[in-house]
């Protein structure tokens, strides 16, 4: 029987991502069902900031929690996958003041076009994440800034303010005057800065041209001085103990302290206390009962408590120098090298933080940090090592969370309060979710003074308090209670996120939900690390090491790519490696040299010359083509012998099926402890070397010979084999590699399993019966054809050529050879006749006239008659 065969050359990646997306979403193949609610592993995704477009961060962290989820069900869960956007925050209302020139205090259009700039955002990305090969079930995604969202969110709220964990207070907080927004302890990092250390002369108050001398990095700030301070072992400045120093350009005295805090080696050993220049300042202000005085606005200017109303923070310090130094107070200037404290987190900004005192809303987290470790510790981490994060976070914490910020599009903080005494007037429940700018107060009084100046809070909340509740969200907390109970109360929960977010999103969601449900969220967690650019640095716009997926993802398609974060080790940093070259010569170019070829040419120009070279997608892509190229083998084989299903009885195997189904039980097992475990690197790389080095170089090859043969019967066999052993190895692949598996499953299997699709497939089993002495055989059979393929390269032979007589001569048991070792050998070589031995005696050798010397390879020794 003679057939058209027609199959791909190639395999065409862009055509069949395309194709097995849509066929996915149309026969609802990642579709979650609730059914008996047994088993149901809730899988809590990182809702990404919606900025309109994937990076390779969320590739590798994505691509590695759709790993946990085709892993978990094909061991039999039900996964419940869904994932959700993070909607909020100060770049959406940068991006649109910028791109639509619309003022955040033209409030209604302004939100508007915020929710429509997160909208198309959203389209976006989850068009990337279906490309990508993302196994989340869309019915069930969520989106911070819509209604349902925010109505939990509000309620969690005002759970949290009638229990007394949430309060509003003046106090100083770490302030971002370049985004006029306070900022949590979480969002402020440090950097170093060479400044200057000025030595200000301070008069001592009834001295004759007496001065204390205190040095500072902020001499802006000695209009906001309340205090100066001495350790109390400093013997230079005892005789100051009750001293009083007069404030420069101020008029007002202030006395002179001791304290303890005070560090004898700074400067001159004598500080001044500002309110507030930093946190040892609050302290300060609170321990002596200080006065306070705000000299800053909200937008970084001075204010009216200044001489120097109106200049920015620097223009007003330069200017305080100069007069100082006029008034002959200065006595030093000198090079510094400090910390400052930035706005570091989710931000461009990384400007230098101050504290204001400013009405804030506030949670109490400080008295719940060891509920918080406690929580920590009774989840599984992957890897362990993070764990101490979460832990020293929770142990050196000692700010309550400000959760409040001065900004538009968020989350409103559902409460009113009174101008007069400041009582909170809180929402009724039956209103929420509600907008107290645009909505009256529940009391037109105010229940403690009776006063009628009530306000709606203007300030929203804090991102991190819309997705400190994302377990809760997914799980249809206050809104299915059965749904809640199995995908939350007894499900098994895993949280997958970057170490970076551990001190904010993982630490408030286990402190939020916990408090809010009374049990801890989650029962294990899965930790990645940053991707690095090919300089080694963490991935960043500033650095110019960027890598777009939209730039590789047209080239080397999904499969590749999620090879590629297969690859990274958990809880590590991960490079995405890539050498710039020349276009024209091909030859590679250093990060230096292109860095001042970009500043001298044109955009235009530049991408003409040069391009980047991505090394690790280039090996994947190649595994793709190895992988393609057994199906095509296989294809071609299946469309001459018809199978009607792919069952094999024990005693059907092969010498050599035997050995390569143990070598697979091997791997199987290696394979499967390492998914257990997270660890897809080990789990990758184990398989792929079967797959490339046993299956493909050794298997196939030895048993080619039987699809040329005339015995249809061992051909049929050999073929199912074959297809067994490769349908096996395919549906783990599946996990890495959605889109290839599912074509070939498509062409090549779906007549034998049935499945609508091969993500519906189960975890492969071991194979059971096979035979000890069998696997012996075929490990001979395949180590010698290996051996004699290499003799027969170095001799210069052609491997289809054929041999007239070999004999080999070896060490391993004689017993094992038989008929089948001798036809195997033979056939896969190309010899006419094959003599094994364990020795060549001298009368043999003459018999056969052996002149040469043998070829020795690998302990076989083997003479060669061409
Ligand atoms: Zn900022
Ligand atoms: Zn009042």
């Amino acid at each position: 029987m003679t057939q058209e065969i027609t199959y791909p050359k190639r395999f065409r990646f862009s055509e069949i991502q395309k194709k097995w997306t849509e066929y996915w979403r149309k026969e609802k193949i990642n579709n979650f069902e609730l059914k008996d609610g047994k088993d149901i592993f809730t899988i809590d995704t990182p809702p990404p900031f919606v900025s309109g477009t994937l990076h390779l961060g969320h590739i590798l962290n994505h691509s590695w929690i759709d790993f946990v989820a085709r892993y978990n069900k094909m061991k039999g869960r039900n996964v419940y996958f869904p994932q959700g956007f993070d909607c909020h925050g100060l770049p959406v209302e940068l991006a649109v003041e910028k791109n639509y020139g619309i003022s955040k205090h033209d409030r209604e259009k302004f939100l508007a076009k915020c929710v429509e700039w997160v909208n198309n955002n959203i389209d976006n990305m989850t068009k990337q994440f279906d490309e990508m090969g993302y196994s989340t079930d869309w019915n069930y995604t969520y989106r911070t800034m819509n209604d349902d969202y925010k109505y939990k969110v509000q309620w969690s709220l005002l759970y949290f303010y009638k229990k007394r964990w949430l309060y509003r207070e003046k106090f100083p907080t770490h302030f971002c005057v370049n985004c006029e927004t306070s900022v949590a302890k979480a969002e402020v990092g440090y950097q170093d800065e060479i400044g200057k250390l000025w030595y200000l002369k301070l008069p001592i108050v009834g001295g004759e041209n007496e001065n204390v001398t205190i040095a500072t990095t902020r001499p802006e700030y000695i209009e906001a001085c309340v205090g100066v301070f001495f350790h109390p072992n400093d013997d230079r400045y005892y005789h100051l103990s009750a001293a009083e120093v007069e404030i420069p350009l101020t008029g007002r005295t202030v006395r002179i302290r001791t304290d303890r805090n005070v560090d004898m080696n700074f400067g001159t050993g004598i500080v001044y206390c500002c309110t507030y220049g930093d946190e040892m300042d609050i302290k300060w202000k609170l321990e002596y009962g200080l006065d306070e005085i705000q000299i800053f606005t909200e937008d970084g200017h001075m204010n009216e408590n200044s001489k120097y109303k109106g200049m920015t923070i620097l223009e007003a310090r330069e200017k305080i120098v100069e007069d100082l130094d006029k008034m002959g107070l200065i006595s030093d200037i000198k090079d510094y090298e400090h910390r400052i404290v930035i706005h570091t987190e989710r931000s461009s900004c990384r400007k230098p933080i101050e504290f204001l005192p400013v009405y804030q809303w506030f949670i109490n987290v400080k008295d719940f940090t060891q509920e918080i470790i406690e929580s920590g510790e009774a989840m599984n981490w992957y890897p362990e090592k993070h764990k101490q994060r979460l832990i020293d976070w929770c142990e050196g914490l000692d700010w309550n969370w400000v959760i409040s910020r001065q900004r538009v599009f968020g989350t409103p903080i559902p409460f009113w309060y009174c101008l007069d005494c400041g009582e909170i007037i809180p929402p009724r429940e039956e209103d929420l979710p509600l907008d107290p700018v645009t909505m009256q107060s529940p009391k037109k009084q105010c229940p403690k003074c009776k006063s009628s100046k009530i306000e709606g809070e203007k300030d929203v909340c804090d991102c991190w308090i819309d997705s400190s509740i994302t377990p809760l969200a997914i799980a249809k907390w206050l809104e299915d209670e059965d749904f809640f109970d199995k995908t939350y109360t007894k499900a098994n929960v895993h949280r997958p996120q970057g170490y970076e977010i551990i001190r904010t999103w993982l630490f408030y969601t286990l402190f939020r939900c916990k408090k809010l449900t009374g049990k801890a969220p989650f029962s294990e967690i899965l930790i990645n690390g940053m991707v690095a650019g090919n300089d080694t640095r963490k991935m960043s716009k500033s650095f110019g090491n960027v890598v777009s997926p939209d730039e590789v993802m047209p080239e080397f398609g999904a499969d590749s790519l999620r090879q590629w974060a297969a690859l990274g080790t958990l809880g590590d940093d991960y490079p995405f490696e890539y050498t710039w070259i020349n276009i024209q010569s091909k030859q590679p170019v250093s990060n230096d040299f292109i860095k001042k070829e970009k500043e001298r040419l044109t955009e235009n120009k530049f991408n003409n010359k040069y391009k980047r070279r991505f090394e690790q997608l280039i090996g994947a892509s190649r595994f793709l083509t190895k992988v393609w190229n057994a199906y095509r083998f296989l294809f071609f084989n299946s469309s001459k012998i018809q199978l009607s299903n792919l069952k094999i009885k024990p005693d059907e195997l092969s010498y050599i099926d035997n050995h390569v189904y143990s070598e697979y039980n091997n791997v199987l097992k290696e394979v499967s402890e390492a998914l257990n475990g997270y660890r897809w690197h080990n789990a990758f790389v184990s398989l792929k070397n079967f797959f490339w080095n046993e299956m493909c170089d050794n298997y196939i090859e030895a048993i080619k010979y039987k699809f040329y043969s005339d015995e249809s019967l061992q051909a049929e066999v050999a073929l199912k084999n074959i297809l067994n052993i490769f349908y096996k190895v395919l549906s783990i692949f599946a996990i890495v590699m959605p889109f290839i598996t599912e074509e070939i499953h498509d062409l090549l299997f779906k007549k034998f399993t049935k499945l609508k699709s091969i993500h519906l497939e189960k975890f492969p089993k071991e194979y059971k019966n096979l035979n000890d002495t069998k696997i012996m055989q075929g490990k001979f059979i395949l180590e010698s054809i290996k051996n004699l393929r290499n003799i027969k390269s170095k001799r210069g032979i052609p491997l289809n050529q054929e041999i007239n007589k070999i004999i080999l001569i070896t060490q391993e048991n004689l017993d094992l050879i038989d008929e089948e070792v001798l036809n195997d050998i033979k056939n896969t070589i190309r010899i006419k006749e094959l003599f094994i031995s364990d020795k060549m005696d001298v009368k043999q050798a003459k018999k056969e006239n052996i002149s040469e010397e043998p070829i020795e390879e690998m302990g076989i020794v083997a003479y060669i008659f061409e």
